[in-house]
């Protein structure tokens, strides 16, 4: 492709954007391609008028329970992976989340995010009992799983017991794509029927997907896009992807925080009501990561309320960033920093605007 028929791209791929409309393939892979600062300055000022106009200057805080590091599945990014033998195990009690959930509310979180593992033991007796009695002490609170692929009976019995929300990111678009970031007893396609069925039930579900993983190019990106623009979950869950010790990936290349913002900005402006958090991985790839997420069209950023002894154990990826500003008890931190670049930490559940 020369210069001037990709400037004419990306031109298009904009227009199309400012007026709510999708660009095709090719003009999003070239959108995703451009490295113009230029460029970038547009998308990111267009994407936070476009959040404007729908959640003000608004921040939505979830505090993020990292209830047990094991996991039946070995995905080959993940610090997790069941293969990895160096991790020291943990699995937090229902009273140790119930704590963490009391701590969190008087800090002004009112939605709890319960991510893991796919950790058998956490069955869904025990599950649901737990959600239950989240549901029962905070009736004001938003609860989220993220706790992998479920049969649509158990995903229901969970949402019979109190969940509102499911975040199951699909990892990637592209079923070949799937088959390099996986072994082979898990599926592109069962992941993406849990996806349907969490919507069917009625979560307000999240989906997502990581910035550079091994094997994607600028053409898997758009058709990234094109999937969200499709199946319009209610929140994108993107960051970029950081080699993990010890995983079959530890010498990958890492995904880049600018290549992350770009897709933050052109993901508000695909869907303009989404909830699009500013996520640990970015914070991690960049130290002002979530600032300038924020400021290029995220609106939700997740601290981290697992209890600080567990909290290293937890590494999906190498240098998490752990003891500072995405610790929920930096939460005054947080808001100050936020107020800093003229936004506003709400104490609220922060719900879908599309339900
Ligand atoms: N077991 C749950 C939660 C997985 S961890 C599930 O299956 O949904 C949450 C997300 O972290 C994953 O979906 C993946 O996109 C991301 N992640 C895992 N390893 C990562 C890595 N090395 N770099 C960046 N993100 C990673």
């Amino acid at each position: 492709m020369n210069n001037t028929s990709m400037n004419k791209d990306i031109e298009n791929a904009l227009d199309l954007l400012r007026s709510g409309l999708l660009p095709d393939r090719q003009a999003l892979t070239a959108l995703i391609e451009n490295d113009d600062p230029q460029t970038a300055d547009i998308l990111v000022k267009e994407a936070d008028a476009c959040k404007k106009k729908y959640y003000g200057n608004k921040v939505y805080i979830r505090g993020l329970i990292e209830f047990t590091n094991y996991c039946r599945n070995d995905c080959y990014y993940c610090g997790i992976r069941r293969s990895q033998s160096s991790v020291s195990r943990y699995r937090l009690t229902a009273d140790d989340i119930l704590s963490c959930c009391e701590a969190g509310y008087d800090l002004g979180f009112r939605t709890f995010v319960l991510q893991g593992g796919e950790d058998p033991w956490w069955n869904d007796d025990r599950l649901a009992a737990l959600v239950e009695a989240i549901r029962k002490k905070y009736p004001d609170c938003a609860i989220t799983l993220s706790a992998g692929e479920k049969s649509r009976g158990s995903y229901q019995r969970l949402f019979d017991a109190g969940a509102d929300r499911y975040l199951l990111r699909h990892e990637t678009a592209n079923p070949c794509h799937y088959e390099k970031l996986h072994p082979a007893d898990l599926s592109w396609q069962n992941r993406m029927e849990c996806l349907r069925d969490l919507k069917a039930i009625g979560y307000q579900t999240g989906c997502g997907f990581m910035v550079g993983s091994p094997f994607q190019t600028a053409d898997d990106l758009a058709r990234e896009l094109l999937f969200l623009k499709e199946f319009q979950p209610h929140m994108v869950g993107i960051g970029p992807f950081l080699p993990a010790a010890g995983t079959p990936f530890e010498r990958e290349k890492a995904g880049s925080a600018k290549l992350t913002i770009r897709l933050l900005s052109i993901i508000r402006l695909l869907l303009p009501k989404v909830l699009l958090p500013a996520t640990t991985a970015l914070g991690t790839a960049d130290e002002d990561g979530r600032e300038r997420g924020i400021l290029a069209g995220a609106n939700v950023i997740m601290p981290n309320l697992s209890p600080a002894e567990v909290r290293k154990k937890y590494l999906l990826y190498d240098n998490k960033i752990a003891t500072g500003d995405e610790a929920a008890e930096s939460v005054a931190h947080l808001r100050q920093s936020m107020a800093d670049i003229g936004y506003q930490v709400v104490t609220d559940r922060g719900d879908s605007l599309n339900t």
